[in-house]
């Protein structure tokens, strides 16, 4: 057996094959494509085609898909294979620089939320040198973006590379006024913690929820959830070791950095981190590992849920995204510096950041609004709806003292004057770290942890590299006119600081009288998809995405509309689902129980009349009661759901999803619940909590 190291990324052309398999100059005109983003030579593709095709065809390889990104969150590929036939019967291999380039894959049945018309079926989709092409099964897989005729991007690759392409243009201004003339790029960077459920295969094969949903819609509480705390870092099961050790070596074929793997908190709950990368590798890896991590769960008899929700009453599954910036030469420019001017650029930074967030607080609430999503945030597992922002101890303390011309703790002088040789150094704050913040610095980058578990990671992004990019333009705007450098710098700090605080909350974010307060302070709270995705369409947010080139506005609006779509469709379909499972699956078993018992106490009473049979009379009233509460509430959602054809439009339609199929599903769910606990065990038609969460 190859060790680790040996094989590595041994499929994926990376640095190591091109390096190997191009001509020096070819090689070197790649490179700087990949590294400073430099336009792509035609005459490279060629050769780069030949090359990756020779790659591909010694590893086995017959086929080739341009990989992207539609809106439906997950990746596409249409394989074709590489043969060409040849004049005496047979077919060489064959893929060419423009194949390489470009694919035009009938675009029509993606969503594109009206940008193109369905009978405009073409698209196409042009290769992403910065993400390395790899090998899956028999098909080499080239990342690429995907967008329509017209242009306009209709995946989520296109808008996240040009949200990177923003942000380093306006970082390498700041960087050039702090005197750094040699970094070439400033990229930014994320680490995505990924957590999901394994269960047994098995059962998840009985419950048309989880096929259909991929959650449970029913399901009364199994009799252990996470009260014990016992799960979270516990042993790993051998199954389930098993399991971990071959998406090790899967993902680390594909050259991904699989770092870390533990036990969650929720009984069959797990998470894989691993080690960071740029946002756009990044995001194509933690699609990748997705979909390994269901596809290799089959292979090992199990499931594995990426649903955020899929078991009511223990905690969901979330993503958080680690994310930072840092230059070509390897600084992070969010890592506290070791000379008081390295921290003066640090603070500029941190600022800009905070800034961001605050201004963009609803931007970036939209980039997690899922139906799945909604079930989190808010409920006592996950960071609140609201954003807020979590700094340390410690660089609170700086900021204040900056804020109010105080003296800072750290410092010698008499007063925090942000100039050169005044500013404290400070340590890095990693000890106090407030698990309940949505949004936290920690040391050296922050951490978003709003995510979904199935959320793609673009989007989130994407808005975080455009609203710091807007901050750091109004920065550099500023300070590239001032004739004083370092007091300007001074008083935007603390101007920073003073009109965005409110954004800051160290408290618990769990807790009632935090949500009272940020209202209270302004901060926006939609608690659904419904409520926040409209504004994306607000002024100030398209105006800023388009200014910085991340979005047009007709992508914004075609946008939006999928984004509620998704939600609407979601929604309406666990609700179908529902109703189909009470109808022909728990009212039935109900009834057929409630008869059993009743006709067990017939049999008794003729035996011998005294027998009371209270016990059975009682049982068969209750289960009775609940079977027509739950049967009345059936066909109170059926015809909820029928009423959705009434919707004006899609934001009508979202806000009769909120408002009425999902406290609808909610109240059938009670009656099926309560009912499952007083059936026996033998008579309930699809496997229950205890023995889905403790099954594996
Ligand atoms: P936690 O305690 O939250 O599990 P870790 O220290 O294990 O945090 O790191 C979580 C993730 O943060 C990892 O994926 C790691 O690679 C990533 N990370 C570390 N440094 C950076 C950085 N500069 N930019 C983005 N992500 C980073
Ligand atoms: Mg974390």
């Amino acid at each position: 057996m190859e060790t680790v190291k040996e094989y590595f990324g041994c499929n994926v052309f990376d640095d190591r094959e091109m390096k190997a398999n191009l001509p020096d100059n070819v090689y070197k005109s790649l490179k700087k494509t990949i590294d400073e983003g430099a336009a792509l030579d035609v005459s490279v593709a060629n050769c780069v085609a030949e090359a990756m095709k020779e790659w591909a065809l010694k590893k086995g390889a017959t086929h080739y898909t341009h990989w992207f990104q539609p809106l439906t969150g997950i990746t596409a590929e249409k394989h074709d294979s590489f043969i060409t036939p040849s004049p005496d019967g047979g077919v060489i291999m064959e893929f060419s620089g423009k194949e390489l380039i470009k694919g035009e894959p009938d675009a029509s049945s993606f969503p594109s939320g009206g940008i193109r018309a369905t009978f405009e079926a073409r698209g196409y989709t042009t290769w992403d040198p910065t993400s390395y092409a790899f090998i899956k099964g028999k098909t080499l897989c080239i990342p690429t973006a995907f967008c329509a005729y017209g242009g306009q991007a209709l995946d989520k690759k296109t808008p996240l590379l040009r949200s990177m392409e923003a942000l380093n243009e306006q970082a390498l201004r700041i960087l050039r006024l702090f005197g750094n003339d040699t970094a070439k790029r400033v990229t930014s960077s994320v680490g995505p913690e990924q957590e999901y459920f394994l269960i047994d295969k098995a059962m998840y094969e009985k419950r048309l929820d989880l096929k259909m949903t991929g959650r449970t819609l029913f399901g009364s509480k199994a009799p252990k959830g996470q009260e014990m705390d016992d799960h979270y870092f516990g042993i790993i099961k051998p199954r389930v070791q098993a399991y971990m050790d071959e998406l090790n070596q899967e993902l680390w074929k594909l050259g991904i950095l699989a770092k870390t793997e533990h036990n969650e908190v929720a009984p069959s709950q797990h998470e894989l981190a691993p080690i960071y990368s740029t946002t756009n590798v990044g995001t194509d890896h933690n699609q990748l590992t997705m979909e390994i991590m269901q596809k290799l769960a089959l292979k090992h008899g199990l499931v594995c849920l990426l649903h955020e929700k899929p078991f009511a009453g223990v905690n969901g599954s979330g993503k958080h995204n680690n994310w930072s910036i840092s230059t070509d030469e390897g600084q992070n420019l969010l890592s506290p510096g070791a000379t008081p001017y390295d921290n003066a650029q640090f603070l500029l930074f941190l600022c800009a950041v905070i800034k961001a967030v605050d201004d963009y607080q609803d931007l970036l609430r939209i980039s997690v609004a899922t139906a799945g999503n909604d079930h989190r945030l808010g409920a006592n597992e996950a960071p609140p709806a609201v954003i807020s922002m979590f700094l340390g101890e410690e660089l609170q303390a700086v900021l204040e003292a900056i804020e109010k011309d105080k003296p800072y703790a750290g410092t010698k002088k008499t007063q925090m004057k942000l100039g050169v040789d005044v500013l404290p150094k400070f340590n890095r704050d990693t000890t106090d770290r407030n698990r309940t913040s949505p949004f936290a610095f920690t040391g050296n980058k922050f951490e978003f942890r709003m995510l979904g578990s199935s959320n793609s990671i673009a989007c989130a992004n994407i808005m975080l590299n455009a609203a710091v990019a807007e901050s750091l333009k109004q920065y550099a705007d500023t300070l590239e006119g001032a004739k004083n450098f370092e007091s300007k710098l001074h008083d935007m700090i603390k101007k920073t600081i003073k009109d965005h605080k409110r954004i800051i909350f160290d408290g618990n974010g769990y807790d009632d009288k935090w949500i009272k307060e940020a209202t209270k302070r302004g901060l926006s709270n939609y608690r659904t998809t419904a409520d926040c995705m409209p504004h994306l369409l607000d002024a100030h947010n398209v105006k800023m995405l388009t200014a910085h080139k991340v979005f047009t506005k007709e992508e914004l609006e075609s946008r939006c509309e999928i984004m509620l779509e998704n939600y609407c469709k979601s929604v309406t379909i666990e609700a179908n689902t529902m109703v189909q499972m009470a109808k022909t699956q728990i009212i039935p078993a109900i009834e057929k129980y409630a008869e059993d018992v009743a006709e067990g106490a017939l049999t008794k009473k003729q035996l011998k009349s005294t027998i009371k049979c209270s016990y059975e009379g009682k049982l068969v009233e209750n289960l009775s009661n609940l079977a027509d509460t739950a049967y009345v509430d059936t066909l109170d959602l059926e015809k909820a759901i029928g009423q959705l054809a009434k919707a004006k439009n899609i934001i009508d339609e979202s806000a009769m999803i909120r408002d009425s199929i999902l406290p609808k599903m909610e109240k059938l769910r009670e009656s099926c619940d309560e009912a499952e606990t007083l059936t026996a065990k033998s008579y309930w038609p699809f496997p229950t909590y205890s023995d889905l969460l403790f099954g594996v």
